[in-house]
């Protein structure tokens, strides 16, 4: 179903209920080190062997609809933990797989996410990741919680994608 902005009138086909993020390998190495220094996937992002992102998202349900919203983050994740991860990639019985990481995405309309400590919980093969907030007095983890608005929704869509000064 067509979605129209109701701040700004734009029209889309249908409202965005997932917003993606870069792998944070940028904080650690130059554009032009990056072939050298980094792995990456659309899952999985290794920096000089030594640092692991994993991509997962946070999930918040959306009061009153069956839909969730998510947030695509990155999280580092220890070598260990790292390596669980990948070894059970496509094992069936790795759903429930939890393992502890650092939030390293920045979202934007909140205060400061990245280094949010979270878990991070594996789900069937082909699901992304969830990562689960753990710190309770962030706005995100009330969210996560308690739900969003579909007006919430509507006003995330304006300001990530039609406001020109965000
Ligand atoms: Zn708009």
């Amino acid at each position: 179903m067509t979605w129209r902005c109701r701040t700004c009138g734009v029209e889309h086909d249908e409202l965005p209920l997932c917003y993606g993020a870069e792998a944070p390998w940028r904080a650690l190495v130059p554009e032009e080190e990056f072939d050298r220094r980094v792995e990456l996937n659309a899952d999985q992002c290794v920096v000089d062997g030594k640092v692991f992102f994993l991509r997962g998202h946070v999930e918040l349900p959306i009061i009153g609809r069956a839909e969730t919203f998510a947030w695509s983050v990155w999280c580092s994740l220890s070598e260990d933990s790292f390596v669980h991860v990948c070894d059970r990639w496509e094992t069936p019985d790795r759903d429930g797989d939890s393992y502890f990481g650092w939030l390293c995405t920045s979202l934007p309309i909140y205060p400061e996410t990245a280094h949010l400590k979270t878990n991070v919980r594996s789900r069937p093969p082909g699901e992304t990741p969830l990562v689960e907030i753990q710190e309770c007095d962030h706005p995100l983890f009330i969210e996560q919680r308690d739900g969003i608005t579909l007006e919430q929704v509507e006003a995330i869509a304006h300001q990530l994608l039609h406001d020109p000064t965000a």
